[in-house]
């Protein structure tokens, strides 16, 4: 075998025998350009699937960092990964990049809010949501309800999934369905824990949509229209209709986008799992001086990614735009003060 170079031409030969795709599909997708936002458990499934399918361009953004209790769920991290912290969008990149270096993955350390949502969804043409929140969920909503932007829905809590496709001018949208923040969905992973299986067969699902949404555009016959949920421990499964957006919709009706405007946006926020996140904008950080100086009072690592300090009962990990995550609290004066006292006010 040896000097005998593996034919790539080959790569993509069993998608492209499915009728579905066929080879014009598969040219479709790779001159797709697909956003992921939020690359946790759904996101890595997600953002997998679709680079060995061979979608052309993937953007993928996330805030935060690899942690050892990820791996149960979040497929394209390893040891390594949560041993240097890494923040996901680079591992995730780093990862694709081995396993397909054929298409184009783009990491983007940061967290999606109104001030840069324009610039990190420009030119993607689809949307996937790999967030774990309702606060940055409507905020995609308003986006692409506003730009005509196709995206995907995806939750997985428990053992429990739900997924919609949102296609504006035609369907229903987030706010149609939930026109608030759905009470009964404040249950996150940190309170109720999940199950890998549940997290893969809602990323299949919408992975599959994608596919759909690509090859055959926003009109495909075989698109979902229906607000889908199953819990793979009860095996209870509902279907809600979606295919015509709400009279009176805030979004897609009225077309008040207020998420958009970030209206009731808090400057800080907590981002579960007993820790708050501080957003700093314009403090670019110079991790090697800060590390320095933070040596007496604490544990201090970093790399070029991240700088994480340990001051009992207290984790501060850093980026290097100035972003802080405090683990230990959810007080924000707490947070605050601290951020002050080691980083600056
Ligand atoms: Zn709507």
């Amino acid at each position: 075998m040896e000097g005998a170079a593996p034919d790539w031409t080959d790569r993509y030969s069993r998608q492209v025998l499915f009728r579905g795709i066929g080879a014009e599909g598969q040219k479709k997708l790779q001159a797709a350009r697909v956003a992921i936002v939020g690359c946790g458990a759904t996101g890595s499934a997600l953002a997998g699937l679709l680079a060995r399918a061979g979608v052309g361009t993937l953007r993928i953004i996330d805030r935060d960092y690899v942690e050892p209790s990820n791996l149960q769920r979040q497929s394209l991290f390893d040891e390594e990964d949560a041993e240097e912290s890494l923040p996901k969008a680079i591992a995730a990149v780093r990862k694709i990049e081995d396993l397909n270096s054929s298409i184009q993955v783009e990491g983007k350390v940061e967290d999606l809010v109104p001030a840069n949502i324009e610039a990190l969804l420009e030119g993607s043409k689809l949307i996937l949501d790999g967030t774990d929140n309702f606060e940055t969920r409507y905020l995609i909503n308003d986006y692409a309800v506003k730009r005509s932007v196709p995206w995907v829905y995806s939750a997985a809590v428990g053992s429990y999934g739900v997924t919609l496709n949102i296609l504006p001018g035609q369907t229903a949208c987030l706010s149609c369905i939930f026109p608030d923040s759905p009470r009964g969905m404040v249950e996150t992973c940190e309170t109720s824990g999940i199950l890998n299986s549940a997290v893969n067969l809602v990323a299949s699902i919408a992975a599959t949509e994608t596919l759909k949404l690509v090859v055959g555009g926003t009109q495909a016959p075989a698109l979902r229209r229906t607000l889908l949920s199953f819990d793979l421990w009860t095996n209870d499964r509902a279907e809600i209709a979606a295919a015509k957006p709400r009279p009176g919709c805030r979004a897609c009706g009225e077309r008040d986008f207020i998420h958009l405007a970030g209206e009731g946006r808090p400057h800080i926020t907590l981002c579960g799992r007993n820790s708050v996140q501080i957003h700093e904008r314009q403090r670019p950080i110079d991790f090697a001086e800060l590390d320095r100086r933070l040596h007496a009072h604490g544990r201090v690592r970093h790399n070029d990614y991240v700088l994480k300090f340990w001051r009992d009962p207290y984790e501060m990990t850093l980026f290097p735009d100035g972003r802080a995550i405090i683990k230990g609290t959810t007080d924000i004066a707490v947070a605050r003060s601290l951020y002050a006292r080691y980083v600056g006010s």
